[in-house]
């Protein structure tokens, strides 16, 4: 039997093309989407998405209070806002946004699902569907070859290089948990290949007002990010690492990886990392998000990697430039909390300036 998803299903999946007849049952067109009594709550539905989505902090829950119709229209207009403000960096975060999301509604799908169907004990009725849909074809745990190296091509974690895998017969082997990291990655790929949208300029006029305000919200966001983080406090192996990213050298692996994990552990965000790449002369933006994403515990590994100790930066010849406040210290994060918490000193007075309490009457 032709298995036909759930509203609340197709609403946690609304990329998918069952998804988008759903809505077109309800919703004509765009323009009807936009006129209609709900407009405004879906327009509102579609804005918090994309805030969510340029968040540091994601919040899925499995608790989805609105309904699949808002939802899905939600999803679809906030890629058009997205198409209208015209900027890669708000596409790339609610193109990541949408596969994490997908791919936790995915991995947790006993919690929320209560048509939850296991086919053989490995695979999902829902996600076989959605796999099926996007074509990642995994049956028995492995993957044949071609279509495996295709869709791990953008993906730059050592553990998904073919050299890495276990291969067979022209099958590459594919453990239980990563069939949900190459369906993100595939879901992510193919939300990104379409946007952004050619959205017709009467519609975007009028959704103007929705664009600048994530806009605005965006750098509002970035402001605030780097306003927290005190340069003044880096050790001087972090400076050296920026200092060269600044002057447009490249970085080896170990100095992206220290500089990267060093910056997200002091609560920098993962976009405003990425930024600092966009000095180095081959800066490739999907690329830096993705690595440092990895790095960040955000591209699915669950690891949070720690910047490494000053031992291990002068194994890897990066603890350069140490200074007196270098002996107190053995982790580039000590030095920093103890930079941090060093009262300011005042400024001194200006030694020419004349003192008043001494001035001759
Ligand atoms: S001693 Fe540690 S903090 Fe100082 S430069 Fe070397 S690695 Fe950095």
């Amino acid at each position: 039997m032709v298995f036909a998803p759930s509203a609340k299903e197709l609403s946690h999946f609304p990329f998918l093309k069952k998804s988008q007849d759903h809505i077109k049952l309800r919703f004509s067109s765009l323009d009807s989407l936009l006129v209609d009594p709900k407009g405004d709550a879906l327009a509102a539905r579609a804005i918090s998405r994309i805030k969510e989505a340029i968040s540091p902090k994601k919040g899925f829950s499995p608790k989805v209070t609105s309904s699949a119709d808002e939802e899905i229209a939600g999803y679809a207009l906030a890629r058009i806002i997205v198409s209208c403000a015209n900027d890669r960096q708000l596409i790339d975060r609610l193109t990541r946004y949408e596969a994490e999301r997908a791919y936790y509604f995915l991995v947790n799908e006993e919690e929320w699902n209560q048509n939850y169907r296991s086919e053989d004990g490995r695979y999902s009725r829902l996600w076989l569907t959605i796999a099926d849909e996007l074509g990642v074809h995994i049956t028995e745990d492995r993957m044949r070859v071609a279509d495996y190296i295709e869709l791990v091509a953008p993906m730059h974690d050592d553990r998904f290089r073919l050299i890495n895998r276990h291969v067979a017969q022209g099958f590459v082997e594919i453990k239980s948990d990563e069939k949900y990291e190459l369906l993100r990655e595939r879901i992510r790929v193919l939300l990104r290949r379409d946007l952004p949208h050619r959205v017709p300029q009467p519609i975007c006029e009028l959704l103007a007002p929705k664009a600048a305000e994530i806009k605005k919200v965006y750098q509002e966001q970035m402001l605030r990010q780097f306003g927290t983080v005190e340069e003044q406090a880096f050790p001087p192996c972090i400076r050296t690492l920026i200092a060269a990213l600044s002057s447009g050298m490249n970085l080896t692996h170990a100095g992206r990886f220290a500089l990267t994990a060093f910056l997200h552990n002091i609560g920098m965000d993962t976009l405003a990392i990425a930024q600092l790449y966009a000095r180095a002369p081959d800066f490739d933006a999907e690329k830096t998000m993705y690595q440092v994403e990895h790095i960040t515990g955000r591209g699915g590994t669950g690891t949070d990697y720690t910047t490494p100790s000053c031992a291990a930066m002068q194994t890897t010849a990066l603890c350069v430039k140490r200074n007196a406040f270098c002996e107190r210290v053995n982790h580039p994060l000590s030095y920093y909390k103890m930079k941090k918490a060093e009262p300011k000193k005042t400024p001194v007075p200006d030694k020419q300036a004349p003192e008043k309490s001494k001035t001759v009457k």
